[in-house]
């Protein structure tokens, strides 16, 4: 990677801005899990905090995808028209923030079911993608992307391609673009993009390592990928526009991760928006041309 400390970028690429909508007490793999009946009981922040989100992209004329939990959904359905209202793509994050591996694929599809209930009562379009919460689709539950198909999702965005704590698919090659699904049927994966520095898979786009890079190395990443033509692909949560939410006992390592330079986020996101161009999965791979899986077996 070549890293330049003035990055100003007239690249005509649109670059993917996704965000997952889920609240701070969402973080996986808690040392003790907080039942999701008792999620009700805690403070809400992911309603005001994605309020916030929306102004700074509508500032910029910016559009998103945003990976909806379906447990926000059915709480502030407002919410999900607002986001829809302003122009952006709705997606499902699943309902209860399971990791793929612990679910049989009855209870993931159930999750995923669920979810499209609650964000089809908020909103007026298809709902056309799936992120897995923490990134967990790996080489042992491509599974789950059949029942997407079955669910009449049209793309995957859950492909991680490190190593990561919860999964990742290390394994993954190529970019974005319709992959095998184990029952022969064809699904569009839209993975994490990352960047190569000395010849090594870098990843500096989103989550904590958006986080910690500084901005110079995060703006370099993303033109790194458009001087290639690519659209970079950004992912972040609401809770990580917010330095003042509570915080969760967990180890020091996850603690890190989760909690570091919260106040960055928002200035990095902003100087990114008035650099670049950021677009929804659904306008950058022009997914109204994707045929449904019924169109598919019926061709
Ligand atoms: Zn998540």
């Amino acid at each position: 990677m070549k890293l330049v400390s003035n990055v100003h970028n007239n690249s005509t690429v649109n670059n993917i801005l996704t965000i997952d909508v889920e609240d701070w007490f969402h973080i996986l793999e808690l040392p003790s899990e907080i039942p999701v009946k008792d999620w009700i009981k805690l403070e809400n922040r992911v309603l005001k905090n994605t309020l916030s989100l929306l102004n700074l992209l509508s500032r910029y004329n910016a559009k998103a995808t945003f990976f909806v939990l379906g447990w926000v959904a059915q709480y502030c359905p407002d919410l999900i028209r607002e986001i829809e209202k302003q122009g952006h793509e709705i997606a499902t994050h699943g309902y209860s923030h399971r990791l793929i591996r612990d679910l049989t694929p009855k209870e993931f599809a159930q999750d995923v079911s669920l979810s499209l209930e609650y964000l089809s009562r908020a909103t007026s379009k298809p709902i056309l993608g799936y992120r897995a919460p923490g990134f967990s689709l790996t080489e042992d539950c491509l599974w789950a992307l059949d029942i997407l198909l079955e669910l009449g999702l049209s793309y995957d965005a859950s492909v991680f391609p490190l190593k990561r704590n919860h999964g990742g698919y290390k394994n993954f090659t190529g970019e974005g673009g319709f992959i095998n699904t184990p029952k022969g049927r064809q699904i569009l994966e839209v993975p994490v993009t990352c960047n190569n520095f000395l010849g090594k898979k870098l990843y500096v786009l989103g989550g904590g390592y958006f986080r910690i890079s500084p901005y110079w190395v995060i703006a370099s990443g993303i033109k790194q990928l458009n001087q290639q033509g690519k659209p970079a692909m950004i992912y972040l949560h609401p809770r990580e526009f917010d330095p003042l939410q509570p915080r969760l006992e967990m180890s020091k390592v996850r603690s890190f991760m989760s909690y570091v330079n919260l106040h960055t986020t928002e200035t990095k996101l902003e100087k990114l928006l008035s650099n670049f161009r950021f677009n929804t999965i659904k306008n950058i791979w022009q997914l109204s041309s994707v045929p449904k899986l019924t169109e598919l077996q019926a061709a």
